[in-house]
């Protein structure tokens, strides 16, 4: 996705472009108090003066491209977001600091006005003030591309983090989960526009989903997420669980069937959305599917889907369930999407 990441580079630019503009202007103001004599020092704080309006001028048309067109995330996440009010805040702080240096600037440039001594010590002042609070932004701005602060969590009640064995990013994900709980809309979900995976995300999906086989303990399976397949030319991007011919299938979240569809590599396959809608859950080598189940039934966890076969490139000997999860920009593209390891999700998700 080049103009998301574009965008998200230009906003950042910005953010080192406005950092350096206002602090040369407050550093030319101050030289320009200890020598009010060289007129030159007044005319490098409009140079960084100039630098921090053009820095202000992209934060604020990318920035509202970025919530407007929903290509970060939904609308609705920034408006639930704490984070991202504490940065809207801030950010206002600032402008509203800026409104009389920039009438006042606009009057040297113009000759109107001679820049007298107590403005131009004000104007230093308040330009380090809006240094130390972008700063503060950036701080704000990395603790919410980390997923902290987020209000959209998940909806299962918490349980004791004492899981041991979890990575770092199911660890990051359970503190999130702690955040107060905001109800999410009902259906239709409007799509993520995004495929990129957050910690929030991996939170909400450990604590949506349950294993889809009977009597197996994710503890005991191994990855095969990075294994090479096709020759190589391709990654497995799912974990194989091994089961005898006709085990019974079950939905491993609730939601709704967006696919049933058949592969050359995959046989009879089930790909369904989660309730979130940020993710599809595929299912493949099936030996059949659950009596009357269609291209839109809707899913409860636990739901019999199909059974276990051999479907596809499958072993004969060797049936198994080929389950997949991938993060969705939009489930309605079904086979499109960024793969998650199930294994470790599935691991946590039987923990609490
Ligand atoms: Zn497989």
């Amino acid at each position: 996705m080049i103009p998301r990441l574009a965008l998200a580079w230009i906003h950042l630019l910005a953010l080192v472009v406005g950092l350096a503009g206002v602090w040369a202007r407050g550093r030319a103001l101050s030289d320009s108090l200890r020598h009010p004599e060289d007129p030159r020092a007044i005319r490098r704080a409009l140079v960084g003066d100039t630098w921090w309006g053009i820095a202000a001028a992209l934060w604020i048309i990318t920035g509202l491209w970025r919530l407007l067109m929903g290509t970060e995330k939904a609308t609705s996440y920034y408006v639930v977001s704490h984070a991202f009010l504490l940065k809207m805040s801030l950010f206002l702080v600032v402008f509203a600091l800026e409104i009389w240096p920039m009438t006042t600037l606009m009057r040297w440039r113009r000759k109107k006005l001679q820049p007298d001594a107590r403005d131009v010590g004000r104007i230093e002042i308040i330009s380090y003030v809006q240094c130390a609070l972008v700063a503060i932004i950036a701080l704000v701005a990395v603790a919410m591309a980390r997923g902290y602060g987020a209000g959209v969590v998940a909806p299962a009640p918490v349980v004791s983090a004492a899981s041991g064995a979890i990575d770092s990013v199911l660890k990051v994900a359970d503190s999130v989960s702690r955040a107060p709980v905001v109800v999410r809309a009902a259906p239709p979900v409007p799509p993520s526009g995004t495929d990129s995976v957050t910690a929030d995300d991996v939170a909400l999906i450990a604590h949506e989903i349950a294993m889809p086989l009977d009597s197996i303990d994710p503890t005991t399976l191994h990855s095969s997420f990075n294994d090479a397949r096709a020759g190589g030319i391709r990654r497995h991007h799912a974990l194989d669980i091994m089961s005898p011919r006709g085990t019974p299938i079950h939905s491993a979240a609730s939601g709704r069937v967006l696919k049933l569809f058949t592969s050359i590599d995959g046989g009879l396959m089930v790909y369904a959305a989660d309730s979130s809608e940020r993710f599809v859950l595929m299912y493949a080598h099936l030996d059949r599917y659950a009596p009357a189940l269609t291209d839109s039934t809707r899913l409860v966890r636990g739901q019999l889907i199909g059974f276990v076969g051999s479907t596809g490139n499958a072993s004969e000997s060797a049936p198994h369930l080929h389950f997949a999860i991938a993060r969705s920009a939009d489930v309605k593209h079904w086979s499109r999407g960024n793969p998650i390891d199930p294994l470790p999700i599935l691991v946590a998700a039987s923990r609490w």
